[in-house]
């Protein structure tokens, strides 16, 4: 740390992102990214974007924003683009929590949650997921706080229906509720249908997972028209070009594509069920998941031997060191091909034991 570090930020602990590794070729299941390419109109329409790069690009994000709102049933003035959907969580921290209005979320959940807390100086608490690692709705009944629940939740892929959604939402008026809709179209229900009904919804979504466009950095949220302006207040005041020109063809041709999008879901959904009953076979507990992941443990392993042998044999997958899920591996679905060299693999690991 420089002499000249803000002390606010002294004791900042920040998100650490996935291994991003360039030693060698890895069969890469450890990002949650898609293994399908984005579709050709996408790579060809950034192609051509590029040529029009030293132009700023629409801070209005118009072409894109219309035709999300039009795909998901919304007004134009429901949608906001960002950079990422983590840029729209912390647009949404920075909006709408402070020290008078602080924010809760599962004990385990996605890691960025505390982090943007810290970072703007947010008290937070976290409520412990049951034993079986699912929600405890009645947890967030009438709680009075700001809520971020991701749907389904990360690591554990685990999803609420969206009565229980609505109960938090409805049950908590005076509060801004945040469902983070990352995993969404891998076989949970989107909460977008909500957002004329409750003016204390936010739904966030990206196109990081199922819509292949991780690199290009596309995320968005629906709301409320007086929620949007008020992240729009955020966002014109820290950075009105947060998505570049590329990233708003992409992202655009991707929508145009949905039906392309739509159907390598649909594979991974199947290719995770594979991958699932693969593992039950070889013994481990697997969670329910309604994400691109599955969360599952073994007792003739511990996570982090299998993370680490794995590596060896040329697999990356996600281990976390935290106390209550350290047991546990976070296993992206990849292609049926990809799964089938994981699931031998981690057979050959246990065989050898
Ligand atoms: N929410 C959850 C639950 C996630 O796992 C991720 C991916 N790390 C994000 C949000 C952010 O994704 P992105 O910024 O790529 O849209």
């Amino acid at each position: 740390m420089s002499r000249f570090f803000s002390s606010k930020y002294s004791s900042l602990e920040p998100y650490t992102p996935g291994e991003q590794p360039r030693d060698m070729k890895y069969i890469k299941l450890n990002t949650n990214e898609s293994p399908f390419p984005p579709s050709s109109a996408v790579i060809e329409a950034v192609r051509e974007e590029g040529g029009r790069l030293q132009l700023y690009s629409d801070p209005e994000c118009t072409p894109l924003v219309a035709k999300c709102a039009e795909l998901y049933g919304v007004k134009k003035t429901q949608v906001l683009m960002t950079n990422g959907s983590d840029e729209i969580l912390n647009f949404a921290f920075m909006a709408f929590c402070d020290k008078d209005n602080p924010i809760v979320f599962p004990d385990i959940t996605y890691g960025f949650y505390p982090v943007f807390a810290e970072l703007n100086g947010i008290p937070y608490e976290q409520i412990p997921l049951r034993d079986d690692f699912t929600i405890d709705v009645n947890d967030y009944i009438g709680i009075n706080k700001n809520i971020v629940i991701a749907n389904p939740n990360a690591p554990t892929g685990i999803a609420l229906s969206l009565d229980e959604i609505e109960k938090i939402v409805k049950s908590n008026p005076n509060n801004v509720v945040i469902i983070d809709e990352a995993y969404v179209d891998f076989g949970a229900q989107s909460a977008v249908s909500l957002v004329d009904k409750y003016d204390n919804l936010i739904v966030t979504q990206t196109f990081s997972k199922s819509r292949s466009l991780a690199g290009a950095r596309l995320g968005f949220g629906i709301a409320c028209e007086a929620l949007i302006n008020d992240m729009n207040t955020i966002k014109y005041s820290t950075n009105p070009y947060n998505v570049n020109r590329m990233t708003m063809m992409a992202g655009y041709m991707a929508l145009c594509d949905n039906d392309y999008y739509m159907n390598n879901c649909k594979t991974i959904i199947e290719n995770r069920a594979y991958t699932k009953s693969a593992l039950e076979a070889l013994g481990f507990e697997v969670l329910l998941s309604s994400a691109n992941f599955l969360f599952a443990k073994s007792d003739k392993i511990t996570g982090e031997e299998l993370y680490l042998k794995l590596k060896q044999n040329g697999i990356l997958i996600r281990h976390f060191t935290k106390e209550r899920i350290k047991d546990f591996n976070r296993i992206t679905i990849g292609t049926l091909e990809q799964m089938k060299i994981f699931i031998q693999a981690t057979e050959k690991i246990i065989r050898e034991l």
